[in-house]
């Protein structure tokens, strides 16, 4: 079976990689060529259009930006939906929104091919981690047969495979979730770390302390360690990509009339962050705008 995989970029490049490992056969596409060159040279087959890669597959996979990304590689003169034959199965990897996964799932039905939305989370060690090593989360929405047909795919990639619902978007909605919560967590443990260094403590000192106490989150804990504590800002997960899963969340709550004043004051603090030019960093560089403010830096001792 030929798996087509689009968007090869932090994540999606590792992701591939496992794929090809696993034994399929591989095409790939993505806007720079140059990021697929590593699957090229074992094996993989090189398409230029999305349209390329669906006319070849049964099943395609992307991991994408965002929405306006996925609309493109599906909509576009020479996207998907030009080259989707009955009974292809497209399969979005991307934190996309629940309604533009719908709109492409139902137009994509018009056609006789099934859509799941399976989004992913890196647990504990983070989102590349996750994706090299095939240790990912996965929430699936969709009709179960379709997850069955491309389960032992995903299988490759994640150990933790959620079927959050037979509606599409359902494992966005989960997606959406965590994300708005670990990017509330990042941003006041960003205030809290800053609060505590700045009225003279050790940082090191706060973080044992913060671990062991009720202020442990998974920012605390596996984050700030490979991270803010030894003075790493590279991307990771872009504060730009936070920034877009922070507003799809709000849309989200908009839609449904659920009031996120927290999450609205967050996202204030990430866009304060994406003024400043911090926007292709990694998300952990939230605290960076609040460092420079307060004239001190939260990181271990020997940094
Ligand atoms: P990225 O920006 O590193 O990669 C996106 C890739 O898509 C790039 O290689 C880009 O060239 C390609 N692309 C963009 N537009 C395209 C188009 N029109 N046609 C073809 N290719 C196109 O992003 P990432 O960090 O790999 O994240 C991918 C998705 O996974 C995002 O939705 C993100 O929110 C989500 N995610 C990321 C992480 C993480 O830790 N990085 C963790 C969990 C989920």
């Amino acid at each position: 079976m030929n798996i087509g995989f689009i968007g090869l970029g932090q994540m999606g490049r590792h992701m591939a990689q496992r794929v090809l490992d696993a034994g399929y056969a591989l095409v790939v596409h993505d806007l720079r060529k140059e990021a697929g060159q590593h699957l090229l040279e074992k094996g993989a087959k090189w398409m230029d259009t999305p349209k390329g890669v669906a006319e070849l597959c049964q099943v395609v996979l992307s991991s994408l930006p965002g929405p306006p990304e996925v609309e493109k590689v599906v909509y576009g003169e020479t996207g998907l939906m030009a080259g989707w034959k009955e009974g292809d199965i497209y399969v979005d990897m991307s934190t996309n929104s629940p309604n533009t996964i719908r709109r492409v799932a139902e137009d994509a039905k018009a056609k006789g091919v099934a859509v799941l939305d399976a989004p992913v989370s890196g647990g504990m060690r983070g989102g590349m981690w996750g994706a090299e090593h095939g240790t990912l989360t996965i929430m699936v929405g969709g009709e179960a047969h379709s997850l069955e047909s491309v389960r032992k795919v995903l299988e490759v990639m994640g150990n933790k495979i959620f079927h959050v619902g037979d509606i599409v978007g359902s494992g966005i909605i989960a997606k959406l979730v965590t994300n708005l919560i670990s990017a509330c967590c990042a941003a006041i443990t960003a205030e809290g770390f800053v609060m505590g260094v700045k009225a003279g403590i050790d940082a090191k000192k706060l973080w044992e302390v913060t671990k062991a106490s009720v202020g442990n989150n998974w920012v605390v804990e596996h984050s700030y360690p490979q991270t803010i504590l030894q003075g790493n800002f590279d991307p990771g997960f872009r504060l730009n990509l936070a920034l877009k899963d922070i507003g799809l969340a709000l849309a989200l709550g908009k839609e449904y009339a659920v009031p996120q004043p927290v999450g609205a004051a967050v996202e204030q603090k990430f866009l304060e962050a994406k003024a400043a030019g911090l926007g292709e960093r990694g998300i952990q560089a939230v605290i960076l705008r609040l460092e420079e403010l307060t004239g001190v830096q939260v990181r271990f001792p020997e940094q």
